[in-house]
């Protein structure tokens, strides 16, 4: 078991280090969560440490069904409500990324959702990025906020807050949010030079199922 969650600590520190260098955060915020196959554990980010410095070791082992640390002596983050609820509504995701991205985050301060206007978008979403209902951070409300908004899509919005992408591992939810962010900055973007288009119910969804299974081949 060590082992297992050996991997998911270094795949998840990979992550976390690579949302700070792409700009989805900025300083401490953000926070990452990952499911460690078959143990009914996750590894979560620490509470307020700089990414540039994150260790392995600064990653915090958490018991899904209780929330109570199982192995490492930080704090985990502030929003272990919010990736435990996910990770528990959604056996199908194994890594659950939050960011405060820029474009993203200005829709999710409108409480304009990103409808698909861009074929990677729905690729990796599945339909328009929702708004979930606004709740204080850290509470088990917007946990479960998150959850209802997210339904089976692959990322929601925070309302007045940031974004939540989430995948069949870390690298995934990372793939979502980097594709969430470029996705608002062309919506916001079409809209100052006109109407944005949106693809078809149809196009999302044949859009989505052949991203699904040729994700699905590559495992
Ligand atoms: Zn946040």
């Amino acid at each position: 078991m060590q082992d297992r969650i050996g991997e998911i600590r270094d795949q998840l520190l990979l992550a976390a280090k690579e949302m700070y260098e792409r700009g989805l955060v900025a300083s401490v915020w953000g926070n990452l969560s990952a499911r460690v196959p078959d143990t009914g554990l996750i590894v979560v980010t620490p509470s307020g440490m700089d990414y540039r410095t994150l260790r392995a070791e600064d990653l915090v082992v958490v018991d899904l069904e209780t929330g109570q640390v199982t192995e490492g002596k930080r704090k985990p983050t502030s929003e272990l409500h919010m990736h435990l609820a996910i990770l528990r509504a959604r056996a199908d995701v194994n890594g659950v990324m939050h960011t405060h991205s820029v474009y993203a985050s200005a829709c999710s301060a409108a409480h304009r959702e990103i409808p698909p206007i861009v074929e990677d978008l729905a690729q990796v979403v599945g339909g328009s990025v929702s708004v979930a209902r606004y709740a204080l951070p850290g509470t088990p409300e917007l946990g479960a906020a998150a959850v209802k908004a997210l339904n089976k899509k692959g990322a929601v919005l925070l309302a007045n807050h940031g974004v939540v992408g989430v995948g069949h591992d870390i690298m995934e939810a990372l793939r979502v949010c980097t594709i969430v962010e470029k996705g608002a900055q062309i919506y916001v973007i079409a809209k100052m030079i006109g109407t944005p288009v949106l693809l078809s119910h149809e196009d999302v969804e044949y859009l989505r199922s052949t991203y699904k299974d040729h994700y699905g081949q590559n495992k």
